[in-house]
C-alpha cells in the first residue's frame, strides 16, 4: 500500500488556519489531522482530544523525553508538540496527514521529513491579521501583543515554504490549497 503524504501547515496565529481547515476537512474527510498536546489552557468551546490534548508542563516534558514528540516549541510562552505515534500510524495506513504547527516546528519537521509538503498561509497585510486576532476575542491583551510579534518573524520566513497561500478571500485561499494537494495524476494537456 503506497504510503500517505505529511502535509505541514503553518501561518501566523490568527491568519485563518483553523478555519481553513474546518473547511477542508468537511471536504476531504480522508485527510487525518494531527491533534497535538499543549500546555496552553483551553479556549472557551476547546474540547480535549478534538482541538488538542491539554497537558501540564511535567506531563509534556515527561513526552520530550519518552520521545513521544515528532517535533516540538516554545509559542509565545507555551509548549506544542505533534504526538508521532498517530501520525506514523496513519501514514502506513496510506492516510495522508496534516500538521498544523508554528514556524520552529516546520523547520524540524524539514530536516526530518524533507519530502513533506509544506504550506504557509499569509495574511492579507498585518493590520488585517491583527484585526482577525482581536475579532476571534479569545486571546487577551498581552496574549495579542506577543502573537503579533511573532508573526513579523514567521512572515519574513514564508519563503522557506513550499508554497504560500494568501488568506484573503476564504474560498480562493481554500482553492489553493485543495489544488495543490489534489494535483491530478497523469495530468494531460
Ligand atoms: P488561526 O487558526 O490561524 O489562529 P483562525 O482560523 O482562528 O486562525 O481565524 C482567526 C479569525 O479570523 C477568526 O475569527 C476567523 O473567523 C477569521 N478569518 C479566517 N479566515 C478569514 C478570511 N479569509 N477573511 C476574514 N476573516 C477570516
Ligand atoms: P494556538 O495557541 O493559537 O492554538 O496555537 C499557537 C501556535 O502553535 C499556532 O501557530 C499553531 O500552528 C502552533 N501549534 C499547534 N500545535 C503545534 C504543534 O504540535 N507543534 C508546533 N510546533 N506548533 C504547534
Amino acid at each position: 500500500m503506497a504510503k500517505g503524504r505529511l502535509i505541514v501547515l503553518t501561518g501566523p496565529s490568527g491568519v485563518g488556519k483553523g478555519t481553513l481547515l474546518k473547511s477542508l476537512f468537511e471536504r476531504h474527510p480522508e485527510l487525518y489531522l494531527s491533534i497535538s498536546v499543549t500546555t496552553r489552557a483551553p479556549r472557551p468551546g476547546e474540547v480535549e482530544g478534538q482541538h488538542y490534548y491539554f497537558v501540564s508542563h511535567a506531563e509534556f516534558q515527561q513526552m520530550v523525553s519518552d520521545g513521544e514528540l515528532l517535533e516540538w516549541a516554545e509559542f509565545a510562552g507555551n509548549y506544542y508538540g505533534t504526538p508521532w505515534r498517530s501520525v506514523e500510524k496513519q501514514i502506513q495506513q496510506g492516510r495522508s496527514v496534516v500538521l498544523e504547527i508554528e514556524l520552529q516546528g516546520a523547520r524540524q519537521i524539514h530536516k526530518t521529513f524533507p519530502e513533506a509538503l509544506r504550506i504557509f498561509i499569509m495574511p492579507p497585510s498585518l493590520a488585517e491579521l491583527e484585526h482577525r486576532l482581536r475579532n476571534r476575542g479569545q486571546d487577551v491583551e498581552e496574549a495579542i501583543a506577543r502573537r503579533l510579534e511573532t508573526a513579523r518573524a514567521e512572515i519574513a520566513a514564508a519563503d522557506e515554504f513550499d508554497i504560500q497561500v494568501v488568506n484573503d478571500d476564504l474560498d480562493k485561499a481554500l482553492n489553493r490549497i485543495e489544488a495543490t494537494l489534489f494535483v491530478p495524476v497523469g495530468g494531460g494537456v
